[in-house]
């Protein structure tokens, strides 16, 4: 059995969490791969650095060498640190170079070298701190491991293929010898060999990608909650935690709201079945969320209410648009240009609506203005909106579940502006003003959340 265990950077962030990483691993059943981010801060603190290079060298080294020395002297003895350190100064000498090369910074790849820096060092760490338990352990970074990634800077996808055949040659035989691989999550090499980030967050989508591609039992991620909850506890005090989704409703809420997992984590996985569990690294004794395949239906209406906010509806009104594919293909085409999220799409006779985030507009404006005005007789725009993502598997399955829910979407006095159900089975989502939005989603959560559906319908 091999289980892929990932710590996000507050798992990783002190010595103490470190400490208990290291506990939870050895503690794990069968062989372990564990993936792991840079400790908490530190990504933040590369991407306000390189803003101000070269002026920002010095200090970025001096703190970043501190922390990192600091933490792995609590952890281990002086024998120890000395091993640590031989490996430390040759991945601190190559970020220094890296720092001081005038070529490299125009290099349109140089920020995604610069953030990735983070977990080449809090991985060194845990595995020098798994020897020090008695472990045999090495540090991997992705180029050694090759995991292979494809895209544009900052926003790197994984190619699977390329990344499990390289990964059997170069990681298996460390498993199979019973080492523990610990392994740098967030970044790629691309096909120049540079480092390219799978955006921020990318960890969970890595270590998503090491269990694809090791073919894993498990995929453990461990964060600093206690799992996927039914709503964000900061607008429902009460919201409780989902033992048990399938890949799908986790897949709607990780992408349209639910922070608990990086929204592209499902995927790898989910193509091969591989289960995967949100745990909480402060809290083990916490069986956290199961997301799986199959799981046996409830009654309940709905699992959980995410919200996204900060959204706005582009409308493109032109006539007949409905009978002229070719023209939405053309408006798709120019909005893709810029490589912004599109959170929906409704279209009608005469219009085509967008739902896409505030900061986007400007950009996306810009780039419709290139159209041909002949096609486009009006551009409306609805900002400061919210996506409503409701899941639940028994929402296309029972009759009456929209009227219920957009009656309670009434009594919240929230007009809803843009709908989508259908397109996935698990989720329905709507857009209403940000101002109404929380008010929507405790109404929502109150009814029907854990709810049987069958008194009500
Ligand atoms: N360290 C990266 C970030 O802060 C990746 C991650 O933590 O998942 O975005
Ligand atoms: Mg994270």
């Amino acid at each position: 059995m091999i289980t892929v265990m990932k710590f996000g950077g507050t798992s990783v962030g002190s010595p103490e969490a470190l400490q208990r990483a290291a506990k939870i691993i050895m503690d794990g059943a069968g062989s372990k791969i564990v993936v792991a981010s840079a400790m908490s801060g530190i990504t933040n603190f590369l991407v306000k650095g390189a803003e101000s290079l070269p002026d920002s060298r010095n200090n970025i080294i001096g703190e970043f060498e501190k922390k990192h020395v600091d933490a792995a002297g609590q952890l281990l003895n002086g024998e120890q640190m000395a091993e640590f350190m031989k490996e430390f100064n040759i991945r601190m000498k190559n970020f220094g170079d890296l720092l001081e090369d005038e070529a490299a910074a125009k290099d349109p790849y140089f920020k995604d070298n610069i953030t990735s820096q983070g977990e080449r060092f809090s991985t060194l760490i845990l595995s020098h701190a798994l020897r020090a338990a008695g472990a045999r352990s090495v540090a991997l970074t992705s180029e050694d491991c090759g995991i292979c990634a494809e895209g544009s800077p900052l926003s790197g996808s994984a190619d699977l293929q390329r990344t499990e055949s390289i990964m059997a040659m170069k990681v298996k035989p460390y498993v199979d010898d019973g080492v523990i691989p610990i392994i740098t999550g967030f970044y790629g090499i691309n096909g120049d060999g540079r480092p390219l980030t799978f955006g921020r967050g990318g960890s969970d989508y890595s270590a998503a990608v090491v269990a694809n591609a090791m073919n894993a039992d498990l995929l453990e991620i461990w964060t600093d909650v206690d799992g996927f909850m039914s709503a964000d506890p900061r607008i429902i005090p009460d919201a409780v935690k989902i033992d048990e989704m399938n890949f799908g409703e986790a897949a709607e809420l990780a992408y349209f709201g639910a922070k608990v997992l990086h929204p592209r984590t499902i995927e790898p996985v989910r193509m091969k079945h591989i289960p995967l569990k949100v745990r909480n690294s402060f809290n083990p004794e916490e069986p956290g969320t199961i997301i799986h395949h199959l799981r046996k239906p409830k009654d309940d209406l709905l699992r959980s209410v995410a919200l996204k906010t900060d959204l706005s509806i582009i409308s493109i009104s032109s006539a007949e648009i409905a009978f002229h594919p070719e023209m939405v293909a053309r408006i798709i085409e120019k909005i893709a240009e810029n490589e912004v999220v599109i959170y929906s799409i409704s279209t009608s006779l005469s219009t085509v609506a967008f739902l896409v985030h505030n900061n986007d507009v400007k950009s996306i404006l810009s780039k419709l203005n290139t159209l041909d005005p002949e096609d486009i007789e009006r551009i409306d725009v609805k900002s400061d909106m919210a996506l409503v993502c409701a899941v639940g598997d028994n929402l296309l399955s029972k009759c009456g579940v929209s009227a219920e829910i957009f009656t309670a979407v009434k009594e919240a006095r929230a007009n809803v502006a843009m709908i989508s159900e259908g397109a996935s089975d698990v989720s329905l989502n709507f857009v209403v003003p940000m101002s109404r939005a929380t008010d929507v989603v405790k109404i929502l959560h109150s009814k029907y959340v854990g709810s049987g559906s069958d008194e009500r319908l």
